[in-house]
């Protein structure tokens, strides 16, 4: 990052492909982890690489020796503070796998935050006794601030975003093109495939996350189905239509179903984002009815049509969904570990030696 860059210049730089690259990155690799946009397709490609390679060794008797002495002596710092099962534990996990040590900090009122210290203090606080830190934080800017002070000072170390307020849950987005690629091994990969997001996309993170990492893909086609009042917002919208991404916008599930059906190679559904709502979540929690799968809906989608949650879920993905040949939800969470795993080899700039010591065993 350019000596001297205030926040507002630096926040600026995000929207802007190259800047954006300057100031995320470092020896042309990822080095803050923020927004699926500044994912380039290399990238995306080296670190599902990465994640297989990893995934591999660890089955393997050297390669797990291997692996877990990649990042020993590595500290990671995992703050959170909003509730999260699997993105924090797979962070751990992912962490454990390449031999490094991780501190947790989850009540922030136990830290100095509390007594009104900057973000920037204690992140450069931070920085003196780890080598990354992983922040999900409620405000959409906090892993944003915390990058731009880290980058400001003596010792940048990287930040990870484990998901930022309503705006973005880039990692989430990582392991599920992960899984996608997984998924369409033997069909031609992402390229030109049709995928159905379901849920309110506008303050849903994970569902605006891997909508923009589409667009790294060749020709895909990405339809939503939203309440009214949670379409994608515009930021999103115009960053498809750059891409010249073919969008659609439905309200009601069923009716898209019955239309578009057959023609969709993934679905992703998500649960309603309510924690947000106005006054707090209500007492009953769910979707209503227009946003719930039914079992009838089997007959409307194709048998190898991919179904993908973030989770957790509540009523939306019933569980008599688990038989469907294209469920696949415990396998995104499996690859949660293996690509977060990926992402702190690559910031440390450990991913080369990963992916040649797998090639060496045949691995990869
Ligand atoms: N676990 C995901 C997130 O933290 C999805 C969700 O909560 O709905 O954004």
């Amino acid at each position: 990052m350019p000596k001297g860059m205030s926040y507002e210049e630096f926040k600026e730089s995000l929207s802007d492909h190259d800047a954006r690259r300057r100031v995320l990155c470092k020896d042309d690799r990822p080095f803050h982890v923020l927004l699926s946009q500044q994912f380039g397709r290399p990238d995306i490609d080296r670190l599902c690489d990465t994640a297989t390679a990893i995934r591999r060794l660890d089955r393997h008797r050297e390669g797990r020796g291997f692996l877990r002495a990649v990042l020993s002596g590595y500290r990671v710092m995992h703050l959170f503070s909003q509730p999260s099962t699997r993105t924090a534990q797979s962070f751990l996990a992912g962490a454990d796998k390449l031999g490094a040590t991780s501190r947790t900090v989850t009540d922030l009122s136990t830290s100095s935050f509390a007594k009104g210290e900057s973000v920037a203090d204690a992140v450069r606080t931070l920085s003196s006794f780890f080598d990354a830190i992983v922040v999900r934080h409620h405000e959409d800017d906090f892993a944003t601030q915390a990058a731009w002070a880290l980058s400001s000072s003596a010792r940048p170390i990287p930040v990870i975003s484990a998901g930022s307020g309503r705006s973005q849950h880039v990692t989430q987005s990582l392991l599920d093109v992960y899984t996608l690629r997984y998924s369409f091994a033997d069909r031609g990969g992402i390229e030109g495939k049709t995928i159905l997001i379901i849920g309110d996309i506008s303050r849903n993170r994970a569902a605006r996350s891997l909508a923009y990492l589409m667009t790294k893909y060749r020709q895909p086609r990405v339809y939503f189905v939203s309440p009214r009042d949670y379409v994608p917002d515009g930021d999103l919208l115009d960053y498809l239509k750059k891409h010249e991404i073919e969008v659609r916008i439905h309200e009601r599930l069923e009716t898209m179903l019955r239309e578009h059906g057959r023609q969709i190679d993934a679905m992703y559904i998500t649960r309603l984002q309510q924690e947000w709502d106005e006054g707090g979540p209500p007492s009953e929690l769910g979707s209503s009815e227009a946003y719930v799968l039914k079992p009838e809906y089997r007959e409307l989608i194709r048998p190898d049509c991919v179904l993908m949650h973030p989770l957790p879920r509540v009523n939306e993905l019933p569980d008599d969904w688990e038989d469907h040949p294209g469920f696949v939800v415990w396998r995104q969470v499996r690859n949660g570990m293996w690509i977060r795993a990926a992402v702190f080899a690559t910031v440390h700039g450990a991913d080369e030696e990963i992916r040649a010591r797998a090639r060496r065993l045949d691995l990869l």
